[in-house]
């Protein structure tokens, strides 16, 4: 806590504030920096939240732009908007989470700095939505289909399309509701609350925030290619299956300026995300940092990064990257090591401790992974969900598990051990008792109530964020069920048109309802008319296929643009009024749709989690 460097370097540059109130087109307020005003540098963390939580909530609320070096700007949002300030042109090294933001962070600069240089070109650093969504408040996209702005992102065009837009819609409803968890959206901000989310601030209105897509239109596949953008030189160094499936990192040689985008930050980060995503894997953490420092590490400068707050200085940038590189090489090898000792992931998740050289360093502490479950995923990439023990191959349900606990050892004493464990601090053991009367009987207010009080206590203690989150939002639905605000939304319309055709059938597919689509068969074509694509796609044996041509045997052809074509896939109820309203043509028998309709499931994200 003496250690109060980066009070010094989150500050370091700073021009101006940003609006406090962030509104979007029609006057909603999209994020209020008013809402962290209970986070002072002054204060001491209260009983109710970790302090070094509280300390990093104390830096990551700052916001603004500043000048990082000469020639290169952050405006820092929850996602950092980078201006690289090159002699020919503005290039954006992501684009924050929003075009509202987007654009308020651009003005921002323009007006603060009175550089009017045009945007010349975009760089994408990965695949996830708070780094490109604001790209259509920084750039039209007419300027990028007439080749006039660059969009430049790792992996080929197709991968990162397909993993910038699959990996968030295909399992968006789920991800959505477990986003709500992870990242206390459903909670109040203040001091029982969500504080921070460790890497952002999270004081945006999540249902408000729009997000905005353009598909890339040169692809970094090889480490060592060189763009020169704006005048300057900028080199990359491929880094997939990281904290993205698809990124990448930055040399800016004129500045001695480098990124290593999201694996590395002022945080652990995740090696598996609870909000849910797959498995990343800790050991190319490693990999990339290593290859980076052996490129670049003897002329870095500056570090800065698509959150928080740069590393300034050489030894520090040096220093900094050989400490999180270390980090994951040693969660990876640890992890693994004990599973050849025959450990299992919880049991290894409790053993594994960070050695000091590494644990006490701020950056590498547990904002937004948590060793705990970084453990467990580090076995779960390796080996896969089964924790190898027989017991959990085949197990019973929990609300099964649950009622036969409850029946073998009876309600009050269950009761009385989950009481005696909390006024004992044994919070994990009550949580994990008293689980069995909230499962066996959901409608037990005492129980529920008693549960809550143990969760908030493991949020209140809680260092990471997210666990944080969980543990607080699983006692707010305790006490006060689920509510049905405050959910974030990934499948906006340039997500879903900027979907390949191939993934919009699969989208299509995950509605199908197995056990009734086995009775039906429905075979429908489908052209494209904006890609001039022909498909055809049929629903037999319960399942949904697709296929690039059209078919002789279709009962029904459908003509038009992807836009209107996906509303009827998605939701072919609707198809009637779609047709109607956007003109598609169709040929055959348009009953089919119903009977597509018929089988097709809807998701709520308002699903239960914290009772059965
Ligand atoms: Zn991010």
């Amino acid at each position: 806590m003496d250690d109060r460097a980066d009070f010094d370097a989150v500050d370091r540059g700073f021009i101006a504030d940003l609006p406090e109130v962030l509104r979007d087109v029609d006057g909603r307020v999209v994020r209020d920096a008013h809402m962290l005003d209970y986070i002072t540098d002054d204060r001491p963390a209260p009983d109710s939240v970790n302090p070094s939580l509280w300390r990093q909530s104390q830096l990551i609320k700052r916001g603004g732009l500043y000048r990082v070096v000469e020639g290169l700007y952050q405006v820092r949002f929850s996602a950092n908007l980078t201006i690289v300030d090159a002699p020919d042109g503005l290039v954006i090294i992501d684009t924050t989470v929003s075009t509202d933001h987007s654009r308020a962070g651009m003005e921002l600069f323009r007006r603060e700095t009175g550089n009017d240089k045009p945007v010349v070109a975009v760089i994408y650093t990965h695949t996830h939505f708070d780094h490109y969504g604001g790209v259509k408040g920084v750039i039209d996209e007419a300027d990028v289909s007439s080749g006039k702005i660059p969009v430049i992102a790792p992996g080929t065009i197709e991968s990162f399309n397909k993993y910038a837009i699959g990996e968030n819609v295909i399992t968006g409803n789920a991800m959505s509701r477990r986003m709500a968890y992870t990242f206390g959206l459903l909670l109040p901000h203040c001091e029982t609350g969500v504080i921070t989310v460790g890497l952002s601030t999270n004081n945006e209105d999540s249902g408000l925030v729009k997000l905005s897509y353009i598909p890339p239109t040169d692809g970094i596949t090889r480490t060592g290619e060189v763009r020169t953008l704006g005048g300057w030189d900028f080199e990359f160094l491929y880094a997939p299956d990281t904290e993205a499936p698809e990124e990448m990192h930055i040399w800016i040689p004129q500045l001695r300026a480098v990124t290593c985008a999201e694996n590395a930050n002022h945080s652990m980060h995740n090696i598996q995300t609870i909000r849910g995503a797959r498995t990343r894997d800790a050991r190319n953490f490693a990999r990339y940092i290593d290859e980076t420092l052996v490129r670049w590490g003897g002329q870095a400068d500056v570090h800065y990064g698509p959150h928080t707050w740069p590393v300034f200085g050489h030894d520090n940038v040096v220093s900094f990257l050989e400490s999180q590189r270390d980090l994951y090489k040693y969660i990876h090898d640890q992890s693994l090591r004990l599973a050849n000792q025959g450990l299992t992931p919880l049991e290894a998740a409790e053993v594994v401790q960070l050695p000091d050289a590494i644990g006490r360093k701020w950056f590498n502490r547990y904002y937004h992974g948590g060793l705990h479950h970084n453990v467990r995923a580090v076995f779960h990439k390796e080996l896969g969900f089964w924790d190898g023990d027989p017991a959990t191959i085949y197990p019973l349900l929990p609300d099964e598990t649950a009622r036969r606990h409850v029946a073998l050892i009876g309600r009050d004493k269950i009761l009385a051990e989950g009481r005696e464990a909390i006024a004992a601090g044994d919070y994990r053991w009550a949580v994990q008792i008293l689980h069995h009367l909230v499962f066996a009987d959901p409608g037990d207010t005492e129980a529920k109530n008693l549960q809550a009080d143990a969760y908030e206590q493991l949020g209140y203690q809680a260092e990471v964020p997210q666990y944080r989150a969980i543990f607080l939002t699983a006692a707010k639905e305790l006490r006060e069920g689920i509510a049905t605000e405050g959910q974030a939304n990934t499948d906006t319309q340039d997500t879903i048109l900027a979907m390949p055709i191939d993934l919009l059938f699969d989208f299509a597919g995950v509605h199908i309802i197995g056990d009734k689509a086995a009775a039906i068969d429905v075979r429908i074509n489908v052209t494209f008319t904006d890609s001039g694509e022909d498909w055809t796609m049929w629903v037999r044996n319960g399942v949904l296929n697709a296929r690039k041509e059209h078919a002789d045997d279709a009962q029904l052809t459908i003509t038009g643009p992807k836009a209107a074509l996906a509303g009827v896939l998605l939701q072919p109820g609707q198809a009637d009024a779609i047709v109607a309203k956007t003109g598609l043509e169709t040929e055959g028998d348009l009953s089919v749709l119903d009977t597509l309709a018929s089988v097709m499931d809807t998701f709520s994200p308002h699903f239960n989690i914290s009772t059965p």
